[in-house]
């Protein structure tokens, strides 16, 4: 892995997060229905289908990684009215951000996008991990990718260990009661259910992060 993430790169990412995601949306719905109002899995596929179409209508050869986080930002909001849009929205926007106006940034440099992402959600939704949100899984990963750098970590293992703690920060939600969003109304019968919007985000980390690890 030393080579480039190109806005090509990119915007097939969203496309591949876009199909897992349709394949998700009956248990995703199923999920939400335990703790919430059931179209948790109708948000995130439709809002990254719109995400993957806009991204797909750009240029390829003309635009800026950060022009297509920054069109799946306007996308996604304009397609989710549940929670997820605006937190979707925002962690776009610090991607975009993040990644630049340039037209590709080298692999190494991905885990920072993930730690943007994350800080979107963080900053929109206020949700600290150990809230039962999708910031169990974005913070949990935000963290093992700051880690990784911290140990000085070869990109591969970083990457790699993003993907186990979104799913592990993901799976923890189960023994939490939730304290943010609409499940928190349901507090103590949360209890023993997995957050909707973190297992979408650990998918949606680890169709992203795979990726990277495979280029
Ligand atoms: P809604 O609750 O409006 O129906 P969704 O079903 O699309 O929205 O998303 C629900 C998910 O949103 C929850 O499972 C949780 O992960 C996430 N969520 C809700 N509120 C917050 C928040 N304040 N910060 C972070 N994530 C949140
Ligand atoms: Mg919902």
């Amino acid at each position: 892995m030393s080579g480039e993430l190109t806005a090509r790169d990119l915007i097939g990412e969203i496309g591949l997060v876009a199909d897992r995601l349709e394949q998700a949306r009956d248990e995703l719905c199923r999920l939400d229905g335990l703790v919430g109002d059931g179209d948790h899995g109708i948000a995130m596929s439709e809002g990254f289908a719109a995400a993957a179409r806009a991204a797909a209508a750009l240029d390829p050869a003309a635009v800026t990684l950060s022009d297509v986080f920054n069109a799946c930002a306007k996308a996604f909001l304009n397609a989710v009215g549940a929670s997820s849009g605006p937190l979707y929205a925002t962690a776009f926007m610090r991607a975009a951000k993040a990644a630049g106006n340039r037209a590709s940034m080298p692999l190494d440099e991905t885990p920072s996008l993930i730690v943007a992402m994350a800080e979107g959600v963080r900053a929109r939704g206020q949700a600290a991990i150990g809230d039962k949100t999708m910031m169990d899984a974005w913070g949990k990963a935000a963290e093992a990718a700051e880690q990784g750098v911290a140990d000085g970590a070869f990109v591969r293992e970083t990457l790699e260990r993003i993907q186990s703690a979104a799913h592990n920060g993901a799976e923890a939600t189960k023994a939490m009661k939730a304290m943010k969003g609409r499940a928190a109304r349901l507090g103590e019968r949360t209890l023993g259910h997995i957050d909707p919007g973190a297992a979408s985000a650990a998918l949606i980390i680890e169709v992203l992060v795979a990726d990277w690890i495979a280029r």
